[in-house]
C-alpha cells in the first residue's frame, strides 16, 4: 500500500468512526441491513413480487440523481448540486415520499452530493451508503456531519455486498474495490439493480480504470438499462464495457450547455449504435418502469415514447433492431415547445439522420398545421420551428405565420410522420 493510500484509509477509517461511533449504532455490514425493514414473511426467495420497480434519472442540470421505488420503499443515489437539493427534495415530495430506505452517495463531488445535506434534513434516512473514499470540501464534511447530528445508519460500500432494498431486488455493489483509486472517480459506487429479467447498471462516474477492475472482477455487467458514467464523458463508457454491458437503453445524466462539453462526442456515437439514448438536457426527468420482464420509458418532455414487449430479451442483440419497432422506437420527437416565445424544437437522438418530407406539427385540435419541406434532421441534433416570419436555416424554420398560434394557457404540439402516425406529442 503505498503511503498515500494508507493515510487516506486511515482518514477514511477516522471518518466512518466520526459518522457511526458517536451515534451507537453498530456499524452494520450492508448485508444485514434488512434487518431493520419488516421481512416479508410469505416470501423467502427472489421471485418477482408482483410490484412495479420504477428507476427515476432526475433532470438535475449537470449531475445526478437517481430514484428508485418499489413496493413503498426508496432509494435516492447522489443529489445534485446544492442548487438541486430542493428540485430533488420537491420531486421525492410529488412521490408522497418521507421516508427514503436507503440514500446512496457515489462519490464525494459537488454534482453528487451538493444537495445531500437539503435531502438529510428533508426526510427521513434509513441507511446512508457512502463511497468511504475521504474528500476534503465543506460538502462532504457537511454532509458526514449532518449523517452524525441524525444518528443516521452509515455504510461504506465495498464490492461484492448486496444491498438489501427489497426482498425481490437484487442490488449488487461491483465498486469501489477493496483498494480505492487516486481518482475520486473511479472510486464511485457503481452498482447493478436486478429486478426479474430487467437489470439497470449505475455507474456514478467511474471510468474505464473501474469499467476494466469490474470486468476482470467476473461480475456479469450486460444490463438492459445503462446509467452512463461520469455524464459520457471521454473518460469511461470504453468500446470492451460498452459492448460487455450490451444496454437496451441507455441515460446520460448531463446538463445542457455544461462546461465539460459532456457528453463527448465519440461516447454519444458509441452509445448510440448500442442503445437508444436519453438525456436529461433533452428528455428532462426519464422514467424507467418495470414488472421485471418489460419496461416502459416515460420522458419529463416527451411522455410516454418506449416500451419493451417481454418477448425480448437483452443478451442477444445490441442492434437497434431488438427494440420495439414502430413509432415506439423512433429517435426523433418533440423536445421543447415554448407557448410564449412561439417555437417548438423537434430532436433527433439517434444515430442516423432522419428525413422529414412531409411530416407534420399540429397544435391541439388540428387548428395549425406544418408540414416540413425538403428538410433531414441529422443525427444529435434539433431544429426550432418558429411560428412567424423568418429565413429558413439548418437548425431554425420558419412557419411564416403573422399571428402567435400557441395558447399560452396550455397547448400540445403533435409531430406526424409522413404517413400520418403520430410520433410524440408534447403538452406544455
Ligand atoms: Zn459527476
Amino acid at each position: 500500500m503505498k503511503p498515500f493510500q494508507l493515510t487516506a484509509a486511515i482518514f477514511c477509517l477516522t471518518l466512518i468512526l466520526i459518522a457511526t461511533g458517536c451515534t451507537d449504532q453498530k456499524e452494520t455490514p450492508i448485508e444485514t441491513a434488512s434487518e431493520q425493514t419488516t421481512p416479508t414473511t410469505t416470501q423467502d426467495t427472489v421471485t418477482i413480487s408482483g410490484q412495479n420497480l420504477t428507476v427515476h434519472f432526475l433532470d438535475v442540470g449537470q449531475g445526478d440523481s437517481m430514484l428508485l421505488e418499489i413496493d413503498g420503499k426508496s432509494m435516492l443515489v447522489d443529489a445534485g448540486e446544492s442548487d438541486q437539493g430542493k428540485v430533488v427534495t420537491a420531486y421525492l415530495q410529488d412521490q408522497g415520499i418521507s421516508t427514503l430506505d436507503y440514500v446512496v452517495a457515489t462519490h464525494p463531488h459537488s454534482d453528487h452530493i451538493g444537495g445531500m445535506n437539503e435531502i438529510l434534513n428533508n426526510f427521513q434516512v434509513e441507511h446512508f451508503v457512502d463511497s468511504g473514499y475521504p474528500h476534503t470540501s465543506k460538502t462532504y464534511e457537511n454532509m458526514l456531519k449532518t449523517i452524525d447530528q441524525k444518528n443516521i445508519p452509515f455504510q461504506v460500500a465495498q464490492a461484492g455486498q448486496k444491498i438489501e432494498f427489497d426482498p425481490a431486488v437484487d442490488i449488487e455493489v461491483l465498486n469501489p474495490a477493496k483498494t480505492y483509486s487516486e481518482d475520486l472517480n473511479e472510486n464511485s459506487v457503481v452498482l447493478k439493480v436486478t429486478y426479474g429479467t430487467t437489470s439497470f447498471l449505475l455507474m456514478g462516474d467511474a471510468g474505464l480504470e473501474t469499467e476494466e477492475h469490474i470486468m476482470k472482477a467476473g461480475y456479469n455487467v450486460d444490463s438492459d438499462i445503462l446509467k452512463v458514467g461520469h455524464h459520457a464523458s471521454r473518460s469511461g463508457s470504453g468500446a470492451s464495457f460498452i459492448s460487455a454491458v450490451s444496454p437496451e437503453v441507455s441515460v446520460i445524466e448531463v446538463g445542457a450547455g455544461n462546461d465539460y462539453e459532456h457528453p463527448h462526442a465519440e461516447i454519444l456515437e458509441r452509445l448510440q449504435k448500442a442503445s437508444k439514448v436519453y438525456r436529461t438536457d433533452l428528455d428532462g426527468t426519464i422514467t424507467v418502469t418495470t414488472d421485471g420482464s418489460t419496461y416502459t420509458i416515460t420522458t419529463e418532455k416527451t411522455g410516454t415514447i418506449s416500451s419493451r414487449n417481454g418477448a425480448y430479451t437483452s443478451t442477444d442483440s445490441t442492434s437497434e433492431e431488438s427494440e420495439t419497432p414502430g413509432s415506439a422506437k423512433s429517435t426523433v420527437y418533440v423536445s421543447d415547445l415554448n407557448l410564449q416565445d412561439e417555437w417548438v424544437r423537434i430532436s433527433n437522438t439517434g444515430s442516423s439522420p432522419v428525413s422529414l418530407n412531409g411530416w407534420k406539427i399540429e397544435d391541439e385540435g388540428s387548428k395549425h398545421i406544418y408540414t416540413f419541406q425538403s428538410y433531414t434532421l441529422n443525427a444529435g441534433t434539433t431544429v426550432i420551428i418558429f411560428t412567424g416570419k423568418g429565413t429558413n436555416s439548418a437548425t431554425e424554420l420558419y412557419w411564416q405565420l403573422n399571428d402567435p398560434i400557441w395558447n399560452n394557457n396550455g397547448d400540445t404540439a403533435y409531430l406526424y410522420d409522413n404517413s400520418g402516425k403520430l410520433i410524440s406529442k408534447l403538452e406544455s
